[in-house]
């Protein structure tokens, strides 16, 4: 099943689509079925924590609606409300020798990989759908993009093990992890208003036979920037799961981004960034200035 939250100049903000081939069909009348929250809300998503009860009623709401096409719509994150996004630092062997060797992006300091980082944070208000677009901030200093396999959580739990992570996934999407170079904290740097971009929809677990094993690439304009393949991550999903729930409670809705591949580079005001994953789609992300 393929979802995306998105925009429709007649129907309104904050649709929910079920993706069928190119064609959009409106299933927001599903969420009806969702059951009232009061406050306090729950940490995590509303929506993907009830997703598998409201499939069912996902797919009558889209059998009643006639299609539009995908590119007619306004795509927003997939997932509204997560408790967290998580990071993974210098998780590819290929991006931390790039990241040694080019001084605009170590600047001066020792690159170590996540077996020394561990992870990192990046502000929930950072996210966004791939047409909300990048705002870029300090047009003075590098602008980088990050294109990553993101996974999002599905059941939560704390202390799962690797052997148990993959129970937990939800769904995946195309995680644009874009970031600032400078000597700020990473959770500053990459949680800048529009720096997380999700999308275009989340394509839930049974869809994908095997996350660790997908060909991903990113074109900034006509230009191929980076091109790699799950299987060269240094902490592979399982792994990611099973360390970030040892330090904190995963919750429903909750987004991984598992790393970066070599290639990353800069982009400025009129760009527009393409990314694709194997079995997930593609996506492209106007970049714009912030002011
Ligand atoms: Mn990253």
């Amino acid at each position: 099943m393929r979802l995306c939250r998105y925009t429709d100049n007649q129907l309104g903000e904050d649709q929910l689509g079920l993706v069928r081939d190119d064609l959009l069909f409106d299933a927001t009348a599903a969420l009806e079925n969702l059951p009232p929250l009061t406050w306090p809300i729950p940490h995590g998503d509303h929506l993907i924590a009830n997703l598998d009860v409201l499939r069912p009623a996902i797919e009558h709401a889209a059998d009643d609606s006639h299609p539009v096409p995908v590119s007619s719509v306004v795509l927003k994150s997939p997932v509204a409300n997560p408790s967290k996004i998580i990071g993974a630092p210098v998780n590819y062997h290929k991006h931390h020798e790039e990241a040694v060797a080019d001084q605009e992006i170590n600047l001066g300091r020792d690159v170590k990989t996540i077996d020394t980082y561990g992870l990192f944070m990046k502000a929930n208000s950072s996210l966004v759908g791939p047409d909300e677009g990048v705002a870029l901030r300090f047009a003075d200093r590098r602008n980088d993009h990050e294109v990553e396999l993101a996974v999002i959580i599905g059941e939560g739990g704390s202390d799962i093990t690797e052997a148990d992570a993959m129970r937990h996934i939800c769904a995946y999407s195309i995680g644009l992890d874009m970031t600032v170079r400078g000597t700020e904290d990473r959770s500053l740097r990459k949680g800048i208003d529009t720096y997380s971009v999700l999308g275009p929809w989340l394509v839930t677990a049974d869809e994908i036979a095997d996350p660790g094993h997908l060909d991903f690439e990113i074109r900034v304009n006509d230009e191929l920037r980076q091109k790699s393949n799950t299987e060269q991550l240094i902490f592979d999903i399982p792994r990611l799961i099973a360390y970030a729930s040892s330090f904190m409670t995963l919750y429903p809705g909750d987004i991984i981004m598992t790393g970066t591949p070599e290639g990353v580079g800069p982009v400025v005001p009129g760009d527009v960034m393409h990314a694709w994953i194997d079995g997930v789609g593609e996506m492209s992300v106007p970049v714009r200035a912030h002011k």
